[in-house]
């Protein structure tokens, strides 16, 4: 069966052709860079990370651009109340979301152009449009630029609503410029003391729509093969998107893929609820490569319901795939990723991205691989362990891999193994000696240095533990 994926603007699933052969271009609406991140915004930083991931398995270069918008009113209202700079509230939150990326295990995208630097391109879109009689300057000489919707017959189209049923676009503080209210601003004129740019329109700043358009246009081309973003950008920002480009004599996205939003209590998050799952609270209830688990486990469309229990339920799945595969290579000496993975698992991702049914197929390896290693067949166990390791390897989820096993740091680990060697011993003495409380002491002394003891039918073993 071929790759295919659900696509938002045809409402069903296509077989994926991509533009060029063996080339996939995506373009992903990154963080509007106001505040830090909560577990919302990076869901879909890791669902389109296996995406990506899965291309490159199928042979593809990929070639992902993120963007990040560096201003916008929100920005700018964060900065007055502080008494800061825009650009200090952007760069500061910007480095937040590059740090939760890189903690979950995303890779960085090929691309991540700030709104801020591609003004000349935004101006020479506008032209365009302007040109192509799809846009103009607002009659009042504030320096706002339009689309103009009722000029482009295709709008609404990605989002399945008919343009007489819309309300106005709401994008700006009075419409007295606009020729029809669900015009929406693609530029925004300037306003005492925030930051503005010239445009032969007028001092301004870019609207949040056009620089999408903009910056794909410029990294990836006119037509590019899939665009992507959560849920909840369909409209009116994607819609838009597509009536900027299109109407410009682009083509544009090829494919739509969006991911599924983030609830709690059944609620989309709140700024108050979200506070407590922003990452560096989340990645001490369980640590990264869990919180990676249960972002990636549900299907990239579904709803994710926020409970700390389904949180901690992740967990404990990735916890029994890493405990075989620790297992598998202290039986079995080393286990080798293989380097193909096993054909239900490439069908569930072929298959919109299944994760999963693909990660069903990864523990039922695990469940064969515990029983090899009860019957200790140790040839099996390398077999399946090598097998589990290509499937997690993937998804981002190999425990085994220097991201996760601190591989990456092996003399810290090294350094670390030899001093809860020297706490195992006295623990142990402790016990011969029948002093439980000292034993018990030094067993919780090691736990809130985050080292957790377990104590197996081959002697205690240890493991890094959050929280
Ligand atoms: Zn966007």
């Amino acid at each position: 069966m071929s790759l295919r994926f659900y696509d938002t603007s045809a409402r069903q699933v296509r077989d994926f052709t991509p533009l060029r052969e063996g080339c996939a271009s995506l373009y992903l609406c990154g963080a509007t860079v106001q505040a830090q991140p909560h577990i919302g915004h990076i869901r879909s930083g890791v669902n389109f990370d296996i995406l990506r991931r899965w291309l490159e398995y199928r042979g593809y270069r990929v070639v992902l651009c993120r963007n990040v918008t560096d201003i916008d009113d929100k920005i700018i209202n964060v900065a007055a109340d502080e008494g800061v700079e825009w650009w200090e509230v952007a760069e500061r939150n910007q480095r937040a979301f590059t740090a939760a990326y890189d903690i979950l295990g995303c890779r960085p995208p090929t691309v991540e152009p700030r709104a801020t630097g591609h003004v000349p391109e935004m101006i020479e879109l506008m032209q365009r449009l302007i040109d192509r009689g799809h846009a103009y300057a607002a009659g009042d000489g504030s320096g706002d630029v339009y689309f103009d919707v009722s000029s482009y017959p295709g709008y609404g189209e990605l989002s399945n609503q008919r343009i007489d049923q819309m309300r106005g676009a709401g994008d700006t503080d009075d419409d007295r410029g606009k020729r029809d209210p669900r015009d929406f601003a693609l530029w925004k004129g300037a306003r005492p003391g925030e930051p503005s740019w010239d445009t032969p329109w007028g001092r301004g700043r870019p609207g949040w729509h056009l620089e999408c358009s903009a910056m794909s246009t410029k990294y990836l081309g006119g037509s590019f093969d899939i665009h992507g973003g959560g849920l909840d950008l369909v409209f009116p920002h994607h819609e838009n998107e597509v009536a900027q480009s299109k109407a410009a004599g682009d083509g544009f996205a090829r494919y739509w893929l969006h991911n599924g939003l983030l609830h709690m209590s059944g609620e989309k998050m709140s700024k108050s609820l979200g506070n407590s799952l922003l990452i560096p609270y989340m990645v001490r209830k369980v640590r990264p490569v869990e919180l990676r688990y249960f972002l990636a486990q549900a299907h990239y469309r579904s709803v994710i319901d926020y409970s700390d229990d389904a949180l901690y339920e992740a967990a404990a799945a990735y916890q029994r795939i890493e405990g075989f595969l620790t297992r598998a290579a202290e039986v079995a000496g080393t286990v080798e990723p293989h380097a193909e993975v096993p054909e239900p698992f490439a069908e569930a991702l072929d298959d919109d991205l299944g994760v999963s049914p693909a990660l069903a197929v990864v523990h039922g390896a695990v469940r064969e691989g515990n029983n090899a290693i009860t019957e200790g067949a140790k040839e099996r166990i390398a077999e399946l362990g090598g097998r589990v390791r290509a499937m997690t390897g993937v998804l981002g989820l190999d425990p085994l891999s220097d991201t996760w096993s601190g591989g990456g740091d092996s003399g810290l680990r090294d350094v670390v193994d030899a001093l809860a060697a020297v706490a195992l011993e006295q623990r142990q003495a402790a016990r011969e000696r029948k002093d439980y409380a000292a034993a018990d002491a030094i067993r919780d002394q090691l736990l809130s240095a985050g080292i957790a003891v377990e104590d197996t039918p081959r002697g205690p073993r240890w493991e890094l533990r959050r929280g």
